[in-house]
């Protein structure tokens, strides 16, 4: 796990489930010199043409031969993120394993469908824009959604026709690695697509410095982000693109229970999914006062009705926490708050769940003070606060209140103002009536200190991972 991973440095990593304790793998943990290394060889693979030198049909053909394997392989794909992760089983299967599928070929398909531009000159010349693969690129991943983030990566960075160095988090490289050896299987050439298991500090940062990776992008917390783009800067200025951590609003106006238990469920899963270990899990939810009392009683009755316990049991909702580290995190910042005056609707720890693994239970806070860690830090974890606003301009406000913008929700029948506010809160993806990031077409990013904007998914994507020329051409 990064956050102690960053203490010690190994030549292996121990690769633990969560849930149980047991030690599955030990992965290398490479260094900064077989970073070097592995860069230099992707840089021969990329100038040799193997894979940039193929058109980008032949690309397409070989991407969607791998997203068939992933599709073959996909009750192991699954269960690898939930022994390395502690994810729900079910989640794995009907959630991040179909959406890497649909990322590696939706991404083949729109290799050769992405065209340049004819600038608009006189007569006597053209100006031909294209995007040309940045050449060597490298992806640093986190730990929560291991395979559907590798996915949202190696789509559009091999389908551009780059050489890849992936370096997965220290606690769930099985997926990363798997994924690997069904590109080869798939017919990738060799050194287009290396994955570098290893500790942040050492591998990750390796990648940050690297002067032949050209584009580098980042998923993960925002103190990394800082760092990895002060490693770019203090070497080759590669670009770096970040997408970072969360503290989206969940806005609900006054006609929202309208919408009654299809509310009820968007919010339930908009906090809780992966135990709130998701970047855009809305972990705030800001209701106006008129509704709160009912809200808050059906919300938190659902919340209390989600099945805690073996992530590898199917009916499992809300498996362990990540590491012992992110349950004391999580469980400090509720008895803070409950200290300072804060109370806890549901919460407190289970019985009857296995002897090991982080478990923390699905956690609804109201009345926290505003400068509380509950309300302005990204807790990751199943804690949720309520909030109530009696105005438009004041839920706009307290959405507004902190440092992250990465998504949101707005919930009310009444079209203008669902507008209004989707234009107030400062988030790169709102969803008006329901929990959702979009789908594989629309952009995907966060802003303010959630990261760059609208960098992953769709054909926007592409920008991530190409670089731009102007060719000029003086005709007769
Ligand atoms: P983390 O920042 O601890 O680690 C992320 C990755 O960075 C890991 O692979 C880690 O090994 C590596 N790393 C650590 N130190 C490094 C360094 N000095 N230089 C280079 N790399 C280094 O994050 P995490 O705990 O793995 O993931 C959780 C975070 O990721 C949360 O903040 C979450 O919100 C964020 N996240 C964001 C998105 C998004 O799309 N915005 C998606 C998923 C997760």
């Amino acid at each position: 796990m990064s956050r102690t991973a960053a203490t010690r440095v190994e030549e292996t990593l121990d690769v633990v489930n969560p849930a149980t304790g047991e030690l599955i793998t030990t992965v290398p943990a490479t260094s900064e010199q077989d970073v070097a290394r592995a860069a230099e060889r992707a840089y021969e693979v990329f100038a040799d043409g193997a894979w940039a030198g193929r058109s980008p049909r032949e690309r397409a053909t070989v991407l969607l031969r791998l997203a068939d394997l992933m599709e073959c392989d996909a009750g192991t794909l699954a269960r690898l993120d939930c022994e390395d992760a502690g994810k729900p089983i079910t989640e794995c299967r009907t959630g991040d394993v179909p959406a890497a599928i649909e990322s590696i070929r939706w991404f083949a398909e729109a290799a050769d469908k992405v065209f340049g531009r004819l600038a608009p000159t006189g007569h006597d010349s053209l100006g031909l824009v294209s995007r040309e693969p940045v050449g060597v690129a490298a992806a640093i991943l986190p730990w929560n959604y291991p395979l559907a983030m590798a996915a949202w990566k190696v789509g559009p960075a091999l389908a551009a026709g780059n050489s890849l160095l992936l370096k997965p988090a220290e606690a769930t490289p099985r997926s990363t690695l798997r994924l690997a050896a069904l590109a080869a299987e798939a017919g990738l050439p060799d050194g287009v697509l290396t994955v570098l298991t290893g500790h942040g500090t050492v591998t990750g940062a390796a990648l940050g410095r690297d002067p032949l990776v050209r584009a580098l992008s980042f998923t993960g917390s925002t103190a990394t982000g800082r760092r990895v783009l002060a490693g770019a800067a203090a070497s080759n200025f590669k670009r770096v693109c970040l997408e970072m951590g969360g503290k989206s609003p969940q806005i609900l106006m006054p006609d929202a229970l309208e919408y009654g238990d299809e509310l009820i469920g968007h919010m339930i899963e908009a906090a809780f999914l992966t135990m709130g270990q998701n970047c855009t899990a809305g972990s705030r939810v800001l209701v106006h006062h008129g509704i709160a009392e009912e809200v808050l009683e059906r919300f938190t009755a659902a919340a209390r009705q989600l099945t805690v316990g073996d992530p590898a049991d199917p009916r499992t909702r809300v498996g362990p926490l990540i590491s012992r580290a992110a349950f004391d995190r999580v469980a400090g910042a509720v008895d803070a708050a409950r200290s300072a005056g804060a109370h806890i609707h549901t919460g407190g720890l289970p019985h009857g769940l296995p002897a090991y693994g982080a478990y923390y239970p699905p956690t609804v806070v109201s009345r926290a003070p505003a400068d509380s860690d509950v309300l302005t830090k990204e807790l990751f974890g199943p804690v949720v606060t309520v909030q109530t606003f009696t105005s438009e301009e004041e839920a706009v406000r307290l959405a507004n209140a902190t440092e992250y913008g990465l998504a949101a929700s707005v919930w009310t029948r009444d079209l203008d103002t669902a507008f209004r506010l989707a234009r107030g809160v400062e988030a790169g993806v709102v969803s008006i009536n329901s929990y959702s990031e979009g789908d594989i077409t629309t952009p995907f990013g966060g802003w303010k200190q959630s990261g760059f904007g609208g960098a992953e998914k769709s054909t926007d994507a592409f920008a991530q991972w190409t670089r731009q020329k102007t060719v000029w051409i003086r005709t007769r």
